[in-house]
């Protein structure tokens, strides 16, 4: 016993101390965009159960502005230990790298893949008041009235302000793109009537338009979501090749010690599978993925690539 004892601390004495019973105080996430918008929806739901897993509290830190960079920059400068990870998106690792000249990081360079959490569709909704009810008359109205109304979008640049400004290169039409810091804001004005339409991830406008606060008309992807299941793909409207997904995954700064690495991803993996967060995630209308490090790394590759050729081959510029 004794023997065993001392071979367990001789053993235990060997062990890079470091991050040998990591982790022993909170995590902190960065969400980079504002409260009650997707990508800080799912990330309290996956930060409060992989805290659980984990047996210390990962507490979300919403640091907004210019369509989540500015978090992912904080996420890219903090210390490589694990205890500051942040929450990438589409629009900061796919869609803003081509667009934002003094961005302040690499996509890939800068940023240790953890695990893509969830995947979600988005939706083009209007203000019950705008007179489209379909995509059909939508397409006509903006048609017939060039640069007159405005979208409301989740940033500059983002996935949101890309994917319309696409529709509306495939569709021939002209408006005026509405930034605001999230989705959270974008929804307020569009349901206040401030902005008419918005193009928004699928979970932050699910309430209103259930609560027929606003109308969609068109939804992502090749199939329709469930929890909306009378709206109709943009695809099955005849816009076949007109695709965008948006994704919220947890990234570490470079250089992350790999168990750590691996112990985060685990957790984060198990929390968005555990059965009642995954019905939580459900209910949003998202997806919970939880994949490994090296499929989240190639996936930021892929996601970056193919949004270098959107914007190249439809000539996007921010407005
Ligand atoms: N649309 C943003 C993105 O997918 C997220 C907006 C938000 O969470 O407010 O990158």
């Amino acid at each position: 016993m004794i023997r065993k004892t001392c071979v367990a601390l001789a053993l235990a004495a060997l062990l890079p101390a470091a991050h040998a019973e990591f982790p022993d105080r909170p995590i902190t996430l960065i969400v980079p965009f504002p409260a009650g918008g997707p990508t800080d929806i799912v990330g309290r739901l996956a930060a409060a159960k992989a805290g659980e897993i984990l047996g210390q509290q990962v507490v979300v830190e919403n640091r907004t502005g210019a369509s989540g960079t500015i978090g992912m920059a904080a996420t890219a400068r903090a210390k490589p230990d694990g205890y500051t990870v942040g929450l990438a998106t589409v629009s900061t690792h796919g869609t803003a790298p081509h667009l934002f000249p003094k961005l302040a990081y690499d996509p890939v360079k800068d940023f240790t893949p953890i695990s893509n959490l969830v995947t979600s569709p988005n939706i083009l909704s209007v203000n019950p008041q705008y007179p489209a009810r379909t995509l059909a008359e939508f397409v006509s109205h903006v048609r017939a009235n060039p640069g007159k109304d405005g979208y409301a979008n989740a940033g500059a640049g983002g996935v949101n302000d890309l994917g319309m400004i696409w529709f509306l290169q495939i569709t021939g039409g002209k408006m005026n793109s509405i930034s605001y810091r999230g989705s959270a804001p974008a929804l307020t004005d569009t349901v206040g009537g401030v902005v008419p339409v918005i193009f928004d991830n699928f979970p932050s406008s699910l309430p209103y338009i259930k609560s027929n606060h606003l109308r969609a008309l068109a939804i992502t992807g090749t199939a329709r979501n469930p929890r909306l299941p009378d709206v109709p793909t943009f695809a099955e409207q005849g816009y076949k090749d007109y695709d965008v997904t948006a994704w919220y995954g947890v990234v570490g700064p470079a250089g992350m010690p790999a168990d750590v690495r691996d112990k985060l991803a685990q957790a984060f993996a198990k929390a968005v599978r555990d059965p009642a967060t995954a019905a939580k995630m459900e209910e949003t209308g998202a997806f919970p993925l939880g994949n490994s490090p090296a499929e989240f790394g190639e996936q930021i590759r892929a996601e970056r690539d193919r949004w270098k050729s959107v914007i190249e081959r439809a000539q996007i510029k921010l407005q």
